[in-house]
């Protein structure tokens, strides 16, 4: 379920008392002004939940990408490989450098193929983004192996799997550098926001300065006077979404088990009647949507009728499958990436994304299984 579906009462308390502290300030200083650092706390609260040893919380998870390629020395002309089923930001990081993003096929866990991605590997790559689609992990094992042979740094895109596992470590902290969103539609929210996670200090290192305009944030001098070595940007994360953000992770735990519950109301009563998505072994979702894969496009259909009559909808497969796979965007990947997702667009078509919601209970998705399993038994 996205965060959205549980804001609320204790963020709002959150807000007011930051106004009663002081106001919406920003990151740094004003030492007397404020009681808080609510985002320099969220960092330190990312960094106790996953297990990591530095987070950067910066303005929205497209921004992370960015700023973790640069971090990585990603240049204009070089290769950059990502999956064919992804959203697009991750694509629009890389082009935004002015690298070239190169397409890799995705298999039946839905994320990145990994004997495609031995073939795409040549002199000019300079990262690998695997992206752990719709809450579930890639296969990291391999992906780690590859990455060590092969000399390439590894950005986990773990924008849509925030709270899953892979072999008991937290997805975003296996590869050298991972990024999280918080946008609206994600397990946990600050209405835009996201986070950059490493075990790296001079990849942390350059995340921070280069997002807060080269600031080193010198402890010998004040801002106004602070040293610098780098030119940077302004993708820093608001106060307010520092404040939102912690109380959002409180629930992160409750949100996981709470979707696990419907998840396997799903899996219990579809699995033996439909083609499921593959799930890594090793691995935990976040157990945020659950994926059949149907060949029969009128049973798809009834599928989808059941989904919409119910007030269910879809997550991205098949209503947004333009924003979430690389065939659709030649703008951006040129001919050759649109070729490489041939098959991806021909497996994701037989794709239905069913939603986790915490506003529908255990029984509400008792009675959609009964619903579509029952196109199969009669
Ligand atoms: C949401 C998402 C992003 C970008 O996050 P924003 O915070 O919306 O900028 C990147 N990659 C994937 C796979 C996503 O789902």
């Amino acid at each position: 379920m996205p965060g959205f579906e549980l804001i609320g009462i204790e963020e709002k308390k959150a807000i007011s008392k930051l106004f009663d502290d002081g106001g919406v300030l920003f990151a740094h200083g004003f030492n007397k002004q404020r009681k808080n650092f609510h985002v320099r706390e969220f960092e330190e609260e990312l960094n106790l939940k996953f297990k990591t040893k530095y987070s950067l919380p910066v303005s929205n998870g497209t921004s992370a990408i960015k700023i973790a390629l640069k971090s990585l020395g990603v240049k204009p002309k070089d290769e950059v490989i990502t999956q064919s089923f992804n959203f697009i930001a991750t694509v629009e990081a890389i082009v935004d450098i002015g690298a070239v993003p190169i397409i890799c096929s995705v298999d039946e866990t839905l994320n990145i193929d990994i004997k495609d991605l031995r073939k795409k590997i040549t002199k000019k790559t300079k990262a690998i983004i695997p992206v752990h689609m719709l809450g579930a992990s890639c296969n990291m094992s391999e992906i780690l192996k590859i990455s060590k042979k092969n000399k390439i740094p590894i950005l986990e895109d773990n924008c849509e799997a925030v709270g899953g596992k892979y072999k008991s470590k937290f997805l975003g902290t296996l590869g050298d550098i991972g990024v999280m969103s918080f946008d609206f539609a994600k397990i946990i929210t600050t209405g835009e926001g996201g986070a950059i996670l490493t075990n790296k200090k001079n990849l942390y290192t350059f995340c921070k300065e280069y997002h807060d305009h080269g600031h080193q944030n010198n402890p010998k001098f004040p801002r106004g006077n602070d040293t610098s070595k780098i030119a940077g940007f302004n993708f820093r994360i608001t106060e307010l979404q520092g404040v939102i953000g912690k109380v959002q992770l409180k629930k992160l735990n409750f949100i996981l088990s709470e979707n696990k519950k419907r998840y396997e109301v799903l899996n219990k009563n579809l699995s033996d009647f439909f083609k499921i998505r593959k799930i890594e072994k090793n691995s935990t979702q976040n157990y945020e949507t659950f994926i059949i894969i149907e060949d029969d496009s009128k049973i798809r259909k009834k599928i989808l009728n059941i989904l919409s009559k119910n007030d269910f909808g879809t997550r991205n497969l098949p209503d947004a499958i333009k924003w979430h796979c690389a065939y659709f965007w030649k703008r951006a990947v040129g001919k050759k990436g649109v070729k490489n997702s041939l098959s991806t667009n021909k497996l994701l078509k037989t794709c239905i994304a069913i939603p986790i919601w915490l506003s529908k209970d255990l029984k509400d998705y008792q009675k959609l299984s009964d619903l579509i399993s029952n196109l199969k038994k009669y």
